[in-house]
């Protein structure tokens, strides 16, 4: 039989020597270790300790070490409230016989309730391994006390370096305190707890993950711990930034869509707040009929793409592009007074005529007309957007190619 040894925190080596004569007479041989904090006692060690040498540090690492708490006044009361935070038994640091007594009695334990336990862990770990999805759970002290085959895959460690360990002596501290803290809400909340978070498996890969949690209970009704699967969304989020991306997208030219744009705006007014406003360019291709007339609608599709692309080239940083309708277009520039915006479409609209849209061997010069409009943020904007509605139509009214201005 190995000779198990007892830990023992550093104030108690003075009294090393009467146990160990204890402990003698009771025929168990046992080694001593001495340790400052409790993490340097293996998980599942047997641990004296003087209720005066606990520190914070200590306290999550109770549950997942066997712990002997020797405190200086015993009470009922206060062996109770150790017991729930873990210890294995608490005795009166004044009484030897009952320290030895208690170690003997939780030496003893140990490998009897290991050979009961042994075929139902079996089962269960025989189950849960057969899911695919990473699954946890803990106890009511946060120790880890299950975890399936794909939960060590996951984060890199044999399943026996995880079970009975505590969350500091899986991971690195910074994001155990993050576990432990969001453990700790959750067993104090009681139901259920879902959220997202990046993490890193062992492979160094990033996923989205969603934590499902749940708290579950002892048949007394009092809270057992907590059970986790770790459901991996990357795909489904990368899919839904697609579906997200594509709702906003002019599918023909690839700009920005209405939708867009209405997001957009309300920013741009927000900011315009405390900032210059933006100001909005509203266009109209003219004569696009003919175009669509003379080289059917694909010609039409491609003579749009070509305004896009002539347009992307001329935006400014702060300027986005968008296609509303047909051939009507939005030009947005954040922080842009009436006069530059002004002087913007003015040679946007001396630019495009000067770049030839060729189709079928023919080529052809585009004009547009534009209204402009500094988007002030005291107006509604349904009203700024019916007013440069006004001011393109005039500007058609007028014979074209023209930009027409709403004056303030
Ligand atoms: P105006 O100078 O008055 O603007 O004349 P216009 O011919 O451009 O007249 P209007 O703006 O009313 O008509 C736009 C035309 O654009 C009507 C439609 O046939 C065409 N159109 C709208 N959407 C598309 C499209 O997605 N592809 C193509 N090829 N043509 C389109
Ligand atoms: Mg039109
Ligand atoms: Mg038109």
């Amino acid at each position: 039989m190995t000779v198990p040894t007892i830990y023992y925190s550093s104030s108690l080596s003075s009294w090393k020597a009467s146990l160990d004569n204890l402990l003698n007479f009771s025929s168990w041989s046992t080694s001593w270790q001495a340790y400052s904090t409790l993490s340097e006692v293996p998980v599942g060690a047997v641990a004296l300790l003087l209720e005066a040498d606990l520190t914070t540090a200590d306290e999550p690492l109770i549950g997942s070490r066997r712990v002997l708490m020797l405190v200086e006044q015993w009470s009922f009361e206060t062996s109770l409230t150790w017991t729930a935070l873990g210890v294995e038994a608490c005795e009166s640091s004044r009484d030897d016989e009952r320290i030895a007594a208690s170690l003997v009695s939780i030496l003893s334990q140990r490998d009897m309730s290991r050979v009961s336990a042994q075929e139902s862990e079996h089962m269960l770990q025989t189950v849960i391994d057969a899911i695919p999805i990473p699954i946890f759970f803990k106890d009511e002290l946060h120790v880890y006390r299950g975890c399936n085959q794909a939960f060590s895959q996951h984060i890199g460690l044999p399943v026996e370096k995880i079970v009975n360990h505590s969350v500091y002596d899986v991971t690195l501290k910074h994001l155990a305190d993050i576990y432990y803290e969001a453990d700790q809400k959750l067993l104090a909340s009681g139901g259920k707890q879902v959220y997202e978070a990046k993490v890193k498996s062992s492979s160094g890969e990033e996923h989205e993950v969603e934590f499902n949690k749940a708290v579950f209970y002892k048949k007394n009704g009092a809270k057992g711990g907590q059970v986790g699967a770790m459901l991996d969304i990357t795909e489904r989020n990368q899919l839904m930034r697609k579906l997200e991306r594509a709702s906003l997208t002019d599918l023909l030219t690839g700009t920005g869509n209405r939708r867009e744009f209405d997001i957009a705006v309300k920013r741009a007014r927000q900011l315009g707040q405390t900032e210059t406003p933006p100001s909005l360019l509203i266009i109209d291709i003219d004569h696009f009929k003919k175009i669509n007339d003379e080289f059917g609608h694909d010609g039409g599709d491609q003579a749009l793409q070509f305004i896009v692309n002539t347009l992307q080239t001329l935006l400014p940083t702060h300027g986005s592009l968008y296609r509303i309708g047909g051939e009507e277009f939005y030009i947005l520039l954040e922080q842009t007074s009436l006069q530059l915006a002004h002087e913007f479409a003015e040679y946007i609209r001396a630019y495009l005529p000067t770049q030839p849209f060729i189709s079928r061997g023919v080529c052809l010069s585009l004009t547009m007309s534009i209204g402009v409009v500094e988007l002030s943020s005291e107006q509604p904007l349904d009203d700024m957007l019916k007013r440069v509605d006004q001011a393109l139509y005039q500007a058609k009214h007028l014979g074209r190619n023209q930009v027409c201005l709403v004056k303030a």
